[in-house]
């Protein structure tokens, strides 16, 4: 029926076909729409012979897939409770001694550059939604001059290398903050919400000494809130009692409960308190975390000691139910010209806030990596560097050291007090750490 033309190499078909062809090309489809139509919405009537063969595809396809597929079929979205998280990393003070200062000093560009002491911790920084520092030096601003301890005053450079470093949260209540008066405070908070920063602590107002630090990040709402015990014997202006946030249980215990009335998922409560030099909590201090927890408080990140403090988890009965929070006593320096190995360590501690549903914000992991400040000299010039404490030469036994004091308590919760308990052992980072190997 089909002659091959020599030319085109196609099949030409004669009239009496090519119109059967047309007739059909017209009703194949018409047929086929029909078909389908009345298998979506009828489906019960005698299958054709075509339709026996959809089924039968149907069928194998079951069978087929039956190898691949789970018995019960996971829930879908709508079911699901929806999980929200929120990373918190938090460090400990930042203290620009003058030697730090002088060597941010970059003479080519006649200006003062942060950035590269930084820049080895920049990309654990990067994993954080919230990512706090104790800002220790207060930035008042360059007419006040550049001052190291006593009285300390920073360039404003220091807050866009923390910028750049990863940090979003500087709390400013210490017992730095009044160190250059309280004009030198109030431009201290001016000078980081103005890099685009959010701050807590100081107060340059009433109104702002009310309100509550909120930072919404991936559908949870983080209060943040941040006292000191004192600030060095300078006493806060007459006409300004707000100026640095106090330690007062009552105020704080107000500022959760304002805070969770303001819709807080989670309560983040930075403390600047303990004694100097002393790497285990008082009881003073902890009698004002486990206060705190009861209030509703999640986390509690200290600093002050400029040596760390352990980490404990803190569950307590309390006549509105069973509260839990974490606490980090102190956090160490994080950037200073202090010297001597447990001065020079701090650390970044890492939680991550986790909501399902409607369910209340639980902490769902801790970890902690290790820091160290470390002085560079070299061809005559000093700068410094914040590296993580396992990329500093021989360090291992020193991770494994600081590590196992940063979690003893967590191991030993229950023996630190009744009512206390572990629920864990974080193993994130510290992975490779004996606490983790000889886990459970
Ligand atoms: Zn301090």
């Amino acid at each position: 029926m089909k002659r091959r033309t020599e030319h085109t190499g196609r099949f030409r078909c004669p009239p009496g076909v090519r119109f059967i062809a047309r007739w059909l090309m017209f009703v194949l489809p018409v047929a086929m729409a029909i078909l389908y139509v009345g298998l979506l919405f009828g489906g019960r009537g005698e299958p054709s012979a075509t339709s026996g063969a959809v089924d039968d595809r149907n069928v194998m396809t079951v069978e087929a897939s039956t190898h691949h597929r789970p018995a019960i079929e996971p829930p879908n979205d709508f079911d699901a409770p929806e999980v929200r998280r929120v990373t918190v990393l938090a460090v400990g003070d930042v203290l620009l001694h003058l030697p730090v200062t002088q060597a941010a000093w970059d003479p080519k560009e006649s200006r003062y550059r942060f950035e590269p002491f930084f820049e080895p911790v920049r990309p654990i920084l990067k994993d954080g939604d919230i990512v706090m520092a104790n800002m220790e030096t207060p930035v008042a601003g360059a007419s006040y001059g550049y001052h190291g301890y006593p009285r300390f005053n920073g360039p404003e450079a220091i807050i866009d290398a923390l910028k750049w470093a990863g940090f979003n949260v500087l709390t400013t209540a210490n017992n730095h903050a009044l160190d250059q008066g309280p004009d030198g405070a109030s431009n201290t908070r001016t000078h980081i919400e103005a890099r685009g920063l959010w701050t807590t602590g100081i107060a340059r107002s009433a109104e702002e000494a009310e309100d509550v630090l909120m930072i919404e990040k991936n559908g949870l709402k983080t209060a943040i809130l941040a006292y000191t015990y004192g600030t060095n014997g300078i006493p806060l202006p007459k006409d300004r009692p707000f100026l640095v946030k106090q330690i007062d249980p009552e105020a704080m215990r107000r500022d959760i409960t304002l805070a969770r009335a303001r819709g807080a998922d989670a309560v983040v409560v930075s403390l600047h308190f303990g004694t100097e030099y002393v790497d285990e909590p008082s009881a003073d201090q902890r009698n004002l975390v486990y206060g705190l927890i009861a209030d509703g408080a999640d986390l509690v990140i200290g600093s002050h000691p400029h040596v760390l403090q352990p980490i404990e988890h803190v569950a307590l009965d309390t006549p509105g139910g069973r509260r839990e929070g974490w606490v980090i006593y102190s956090l160490g320096n994080f950037i200073s010209d202090q010297r001597g190995t447990k001065r020079q360590t701090g650390g970044i501690f890492k939680a991550v806030l986790e909501k399902s549903g409607m369910n209340s914000v639980r902490v769902a992991s801790i970890d902690f990596i290790p820091t160290w400040a470390e002085l560079v000299t070299s061809a005559g010039r000093r700068t410094y560097r914040v590296i993580p404490l396992e990329e500093k030469d021989g360090a291992a036994d020193e991770v494994e050291r600081v590590l196992e004091h940063v979690f003893r308590y967590v191991e030993n919760a229950g023996a630190v007090m009744p009512a206390l308990r572990a629920i864990g052992r974080p193993c994130g980072v510290a992975e490779w750490s004996r606490l983790c190997r000889g886990g459970p």
